[in-house]
């Protein structure tokens, strides 16, 4: 079994759900009293959120290259970033390690495409929503995009770093969400993207007839996939 380097942290409410699916997954596959071989390097996510606000994306892309580094150095076989939004920096990192990155929007569009899913809707940060370093790896497999509308977007934004960041689940900000799902499959969605790794917390399928595809649980299981190739 390959080791994951999990770099989490932002926030640690969807470190810890990684951490719980990466091991669910090795003890399905392996059976026994089989767990996940991983290390985890979790930032201070005060910092990260700090320097994204600010627009200061290099500063964050040398803290985390310094701890893709770390989780290299510790015996990682392969990278996780458990965030959709700081892949915004996932070039960087690359650059400066040498073991492979399972990047989180191809992962997610591995699985758009299988099942057919061509127009989807995409739920997350406003830098994910709006930047094209997300997008653009959708876009690539052939799946076109689209996004709420603007004051919608603040919303979903918001609740991200004022609620699911801080652990704060309320059944407002679910009615919210759910209401944004909705209309993005009147737009002709016929999926949603929770394109953010905390979104999981607050809503699930069993909550709407609109296909979901968390990216939590998309990535977590390519992770182990990819942890029990054959070397
Ligand atoms: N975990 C979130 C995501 O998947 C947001 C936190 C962050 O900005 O990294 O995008």
């Amino acid at each position: 079994m390959k080791t994951i380097g999990l770099l989490g942290g932002m926030s640690w409410e969807s470190t810890q759900t990684y951490y719980r699916l990466v091991n669910e997954g090795v003890k399905a596959r392996m059976g026994g009293l089989h767990s996940a071989k991983l290390v985890i390097y979790s930032v201070d996510f005060a910092e990260i959120e700090t320097l994204q606000h600010q627009g200061d994306w290099p500063a964050t892309a040398r803290i985390l290259t310094d701890a893709a580094c770390s989780l290299q150095s510790a015996g990682a076989d392969f990278l996780v970033i458990a965030t959709n939004t700081m892949h915004k920096v996932a070039p960087e990192i690359e650059q400066g390690i040498r073991i492979p990155l399972l990047h989180i929007a191809d992962a997610t569009a591995k699985v758009l495409a299988r099942d057919g899913v061509t127009r989807v809707g995409l739920l997350g940060t406003r830098f994910t929503m709006e930047q094209a370093f997300y997008r653009e790896r959708l876009e690539a497999s052939g799946i076109e995009v689209i996004t709420p509308d603007e004051a919608q977007r603040d919303v979903v934004h918001q609740i991200i770093y004022e609620e699911l960041c801080r652990g704060q689940i309320k059944p407002g900000s679910r009615e919210a969400y759910l209401d944004i799902v909705a209309s993005l499959s009147v737009q002709g969605a016929q999926a949603v993207i929770l394109g953010c790794t905390e979104i999981s917390l607050l809503i699930r399928q069993a909550d709407t007839s609109v296909p979901l595809y968390d990216t939590t649980e998309i990535h977590a299981a390519q992770a182990v996939e990819q942890a029990l190739v054959r070397l």
